[in-house]
């Protein structure tokens, strides 16, 4: 998503007649679009905002610094506070005045603009884009959720959806840029909803997209998977990727209803049932918090439970890291560090093992690969990925990116699928 915000800045910056350098060094401005989801994201603003104020006291005194995104709507007292040398703080619905800094000539002493918006979409801009393979589309903004742990809602403010005559506008650009695939973003990307329908309606409106080889989208919540989306799946599986995100987050009914996560463990396992069952060889991934306060042994181990019996293809897994101003931050935490760190790794430990056996019954079968590019290890090998979203490295030979073309696995190894033939 930030990805996409960034983008959707350049746009702004270039209407202006503004130009992307390749360094701060040469820079007039410098913005840090930022994230919040967890404690360490946040760090790395620190330490980046430390670099540059290096910077601009050394060799660029007259750069200005900007925070803009989620931080920036978080921690705006906080950085008004300590850092006098940011010269403006934009939250994630307030990129549109970025015009107004610019044309006061970066005079005005600091810009302040955090204000959350119900209907700001960023509709009519279409983002900057570097050349490549795969476009992020933002396709619906905020979430209404509210996760316990999440900071998200106070970030970005309410659920509200592009018109899908917008979405697809800007996929067809996309195309016509040479892009070959778009991933569809959204805080609760099958929330989506319009005059016209929901989310499985815009699914089946994009796979009519001339040129467009693939789609993907991030991140679904259980609660929204329906039955008409796995019907699109499997119905336009030679356009929409075969493969889910489904973020768990635990497997423990106490911990889930503490997370305010709106489902249950049965709800869940039947939802990847009813997947399976339509669609068998769709790869379903997950993301899990480890050490929520108040999990239990037992609560653990049934999210370990969970993994066994559904086998995720791949999950990013986090320690659980408190965010001030959400529910869970006004709980106690039950957990060290150090107790966390052996759930996690464990926890890791035995996706690895899953993601390994999946990965090895793909051996002897012809996949679908798109060709990406050079693999950066030999430069005799190129890389791609399959529909169902994993890596396989395979010999150059003619090959070209955005090539989509049939080989056969011939071994796996880790995350990474490998076809020397
Ligand atoms: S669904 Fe939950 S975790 Fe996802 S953005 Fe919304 S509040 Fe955050």
């Amino acid at each position: 998503m930030n990805v996409y915000d960034s983008e959707i800045i350049i746009a702004i910056l270039q209407q202006e007649g503004l130009e992307e350098v390749d360094s701060p060094d040469n820079a007039d401005l410098v913005l840090l679009n930022t994230c919040s989801v967890r404690d360490l994201a946040e760090q790395k603003v620190h330490t980046r905002l430390g670099q540059l104020r290096m910077i601009q006291e050394q060799t660029n005194p007259s750069m200005k610094m900007g925070i803009v995104g989620c931080m920036a709507q978080n921690l705006k007292k906080d950085i008004l506070r300590k850092k006098p040398y940011v010269n403006f703080i934009l939250g994630p619905d307030s990129y549109r005045h970025l015009p107004e800094l610019i044309s006061s000539g970066g005079d005005k002493k600091r810009l302040i603009e955090t204000r959350l918006s119900s209907l700001e979409l960023y509709d009519g801009l279409f983002p900057a884009r570097h050349e490549g393979i795969n476009a992020w589309i933002s396709i619906m903004r905020g979430c209404d959720k509210f996760c316990a742990y999440c900071i998200v809602p106070y970030t970005r403010g309410r659920e509200r959806s592009r018109k899908p005559e917008s979405i697809l506008e800007e996929a067809r650009r996309a195309v016509d840029k040479g892009f070959v695939e778009v991933t569809l973003l959204g805080q609760n990307v099958n929330s989506y909803r319009s005059a016209s329908g929901g989310f499985p309606d815009l699914l089946e409106k994009m796979a009519g997209i001339n040129g467009l080889l693939r789609i993907r989208y991030t991140s679904p919540h259980p609660q929204d998977v329906n039955d008409d989306l796995i019907a699109v799946h499997k119905d336009y599986k030679h356009i929409i990727c075969n493969h889910i995100h489904l973020p768990l987050q635990s497997g423990s009914d106490a911990v889930l209803i503490a997370m305010n996560r709106t489902y249950t463990r049965e709800h869940y396992l039947d939802i990847v049932d009813r997947i399976r069952k339509s669609v068998p060889d769709m790869a379903i991934t997950t993301d899990m918090i480890v050490g929520f306060p108040g999990e239990t042994d037992q609560d653990y181990e049934d999210t370990l439970d969970m993994m066994d019996r559904i086998r995720y293809d791949a999950a990013f897994m986090f320690k659980y890291s408190s965010r001030p101003g959400t529910q869970a931050a006004k709980l106690e935490e039950t957990l060290s560090d150090d107790e966390k760190s052996d759930r996690l790794n464990r926890m890791i430990r035995l996706q690895y093992k899953h993601t390994l056996e999946k990965n090895r019954e793909l051996i002897g079968r012809n996949v679908e690969i798109l060709v990406e590019k050079e693999s950066k290890k030999t430069g005799k090998e190129m890389m791609g990925r399959t529909s169902s979203n994993k890596i396989v490295v395979f010999p150059a030979q003619n090959y070209k990116p955005r090539d989509l073309i049939c080989r056969v696995i011939t071994d796996a190894q880790g995350v990474t699928l490998f076809s020397s033939r």
